[in-house]
């Protein structure tokens, strides 16, 4: 659906009140003021701000413009519901929507009283000064008296200080469903309302004890019928000419269509309408307020509930199933957490939010989370499925008085998602340290691209030796960063998040290109050797099929022979390459490089998958190697478990490496296990590539 234009809109919405009431200017200059009011409202939902008084004046406004029956209201709030949901609905605004429509029927409504209060004052001087022209006459005698109260279209009773009803005109004689005669002698209090403020009645005694002059409140009725009315009611005091209270006036509008319309708007203003639970809007409504007065010390804590493979459920169960699971989750969190002092709120989406304030610590949030995860699992029947859902939840507990909703919204998702990537079905306590680690991985991560065009980073070369002889047949590449605050850097503090931030295709290129040339120049100073240069590529790489080209062009521009370069790929990557990326390692393997699995041993050996990959060599892991290492002598079974991974790597022609080779002993072993090459402190550190040469020929 497009979206329609302002100008549109304020047509449909002239069109909308045009008929409703007498307006004093033509239709193309309101149809421009209008426009106006549009664009203010465009603004005021594409925005954050919890500011609505824009709104509020825009309803304010149409009472101005005598703009003034409920028609004209419910026309706007149609046009501008309709139209502008195109809006909201586009940008997850729909909450925001309803408030604003809320906010302006409220301006409107209040606009509405303040006239009608206006409009009473008029009524009140008139009965004034009727009094006074008659000279403590009877009022009913007084014609010009009778003629405003008879005739007035709105209700008004006059009674004793002792609140017994002495007269009504025929206006309130209809809006309550009695007749003049059985109202006369009924009392005010007779007409109590269980929605009554409990002001009211004390304000009544106020104002009999001559102690005030007027008051007004919004009251309900039940006429003679039973049904419910909704009034606006303004009581005056009469005195006497000496001073003392003499009767009181009351003067009642009936309001009730305006008060259902905003008190349905209210509702939809303020709950999900998919669940029925209060909505973000309420919640931050509410936030706000127990962030604002709070003793020193006071706590707020939140429990931010995100439910697991929510998409995949709509996705394949459909939108209707989806819907039916978030409804029976929303009344299960609920029934089971709502308290006073508990506010259980549906943000959004597949999330929902507890707010627990004033008061509770973290074992209390603790005990909520675990409540909810418990309610989340218990099975939901939708459309004869029974559904098994779990939830993952980020806890935070802060102090009420230092926190802001914004900062206390931001833990509660960090936490979510460090819930969800701990393995989902858990809840997450906010952890300052884990927070500060992982703003560090953060801000390096937001580093690594100038570092690299600032060449901080640099490659250590560690010895591949051939077991047999001891020969130095080529090297690993390692890469460092030499961080200007932090110092040198080892790949396991910024790999990991330079594969999350996609950096690690320009850092990789960066690290081929380099371990390339440095065996170029390591050809140049002595033409005899050959090194193998092993280079380490992340899963992220392969998935990219611009990789097989980068290695040519790396190949040709340093006249590498292609032989001479392996690529090692952890064993897990490889395990999870399939389709597009797996044949990509095979036009890698098609170049004539090497390709090596990493780390041999840690993942999921499944070593009839692995015999179907373009692969070259296998690197047995350091736990493996390790094992050979036990203060009590290498256990025989290890030995048998090694011997027997040997073999099975040659007859799939695979070569093998052992990695961390730290002791001459194991070295020994392992060649006698015809383990073809070592890598390891036993046979050299990562070192620079100046140092290599000197390996080569001990001696120089
Ligand atoms: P890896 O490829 O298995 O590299 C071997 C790691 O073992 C290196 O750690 C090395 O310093 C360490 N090591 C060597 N000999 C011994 C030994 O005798 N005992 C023990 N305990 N450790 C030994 P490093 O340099 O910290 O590298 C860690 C990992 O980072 C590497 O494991 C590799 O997976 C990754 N990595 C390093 N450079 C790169 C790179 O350029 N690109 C990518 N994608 N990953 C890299
Ligand atoms: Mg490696
Ligand atoms: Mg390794």
């Amino acid at each position: 659906m497009t979206a329609p234009s302002a100008q549109e809109i304020a047509r449909r919405w002239v069109r909308a009140v045009a008929e409703t009431s007498y307006i004093a200017i033509d239709r193309p200059s309101l149809t421009e003021r209008l426009a106006v009011r549009v664009t203010t409202l465009l603004g005021l939902l594409a925005g954050d701000g919890t500011d609505w008084s824009p709104a509020r004046e825009i309803g304010t406004a149409l009472v101005a413009s005598h703009f003034t029956s409920t028609d004209a209201l419910t026309g706007t709030l149609d046009v501008l519901g309709t139209d502008l949901s195109a809006y909201a609905d586009a940008t997850g605004r729909a909450d925001r929507l309803r408030r604003m429509l809320h906010e302006l029927a409220a301006g409107y409504a209040d606009a509405l009283r303040e006239r009608t209060l206006s409009e009473q004052e008029r009524i009140h001087t008139a009965v004034i000064r009727a009094r006074a022209e008659a000279e403590q006459a009877r009022w009913d005698s007084e014609a010009r008296f009778k003629a405003v109260f008879a005739d007035a279209a709105i209700g008004i009773g006059i009674g004793d200080l002792s609140g017994r009803i002495l007269e009504v005109n025929q206006a309130l004689c209809e809006m309550l469903g009695y007749s003049v005669e059985e109202l006369r002698g009924l009392k005010a209090a007779d007409f109590t309302h269980p929605a009554d403020d409990p002001e009211v009645w004390a304000q009544l005694g106020e104002l009999f004890a001559g102690r005030t002059d007027h008051f007004r409140v919004q009251k309900a009725y039940y006429r003679r019928d039973g049904e419910e009315i909704w009034t606006d009611l303004v009581v005056s005091l009469i005195r006497a000419q000496d001073g003392t209270p003499r009767f009181a006036v009351g003067m009642v509008e009936d309001v009730t269509d305006r008060h259902r319309l905003l008190t349905q708007l209210e509702y939809q203003a303020t709950h999900d309408p998919l669940t029925g639970l209060p909505n973000r809007t309420v919640f931050y409504d509410r936030l706000a307020e127990v962030l604002g007065d709070q003793e020193p010390g006071a706590a707020v804590g939140v429990c931010f509930l995100d439910l697991d493979g929510f998409k995949m459920i709509n996705d394949t169960l459909g939108h209707d199933a989806g819907d039916a699971l978030l409804r029976t989750v929303a009344q299960r969190l609920h029934d089971g957490l709502a308290a006073p002092d508990r506010l259980v709120a549906r943000m959004g989406g597949d999330e929902f939010v507890v707010l627990i304030a004033p008061g509770a610590g973290a074992d209390v949030l603790a005990a909520i989370a675990e409540a909810a995860l418990a309610i989340v699992r218990r099975p939901v029947q939708v459309d004869g499925h029974s559904l098994a859902v779990s939830a993952s939840i980020g806890v935070v507990v802060r102090n009420a008085v230092t926190t802001t909703a914004a900062e206390l919204m931001k833990a509660a998702d960090t936490t979510l998602y460090w819930a969800k990537s701990d393995g989902r079905d858990r809840w997450a306590m906010f952890d300052p340290h884990r927070h500060a680690q992982a703003v560090g991985r953060y801000r390096l991560s937001a580093q690594l691209p100038r570092a690299i065009e600032e060449d901080q980073f640099l490659l250590d070369y560690q010895p591949l030796v051939r077991l047999e002889d001891g020969a130095l047949v080529g090297v690993e590449a390692l890469v460092r960063w030499r961080h200007p605050e932090h110092g040198l850097l080892r790949p396991d503090r910024f790999i990991e998040m330079a594969e999350l931030s996609g950096h690690i295709g320009r850092l990789g290129r960066w690290v081929l290109r380099e371990a390339c040339r440095q065996a170029a120049r390591w050809r140049a100073a002595d033409p005899d050797w050959q090194p193998l240069v092993s280079v380490n590529l992340s899963v992220r790489q392969v998935a990219h099929a611009s990789i097989v080209d980068e290695v040519r062009d790396v190949l040709a521009e340093t006249g590498m022979e292609p032989g001479s370069l392996q690529l090692e790929l952890t064993e897990s990557a490889l395990m999870a390459t399939k389709g597009e990326p797996l044949s990509t390692l095979h036009r890698l393997a098609d170049l004539g490089v090497r390709i090596a699995i990493d780390d041999f041993g840690t993942g999921y050996s499944n070593l009839a998958y692995l015999s179907r990959l373009p692969i070259h060599a296998l690197k047995l892991a350091g736990p493996f190697v390790a094992a050979l290492r036990r203060p009590t002598g290498p256990d025989e079974s290890d030995v048998e478990i090694l011997s027997t991974l040997v073999h099975l790597a040659h007859t799939l022609k695979l070569t093998v490496t052992a990695e961390e080779v730290e002791t001459a002993a194991q070295a020994e072993l392992l060649a006698g296990l015809g383990c073809d090459l070592g890598q390891g402190w036993h046979f050299g550190m990562p070192v620079a590539g100046g140092e290599i040469l000197r390996l080569r020929h001990p001696a120089n």
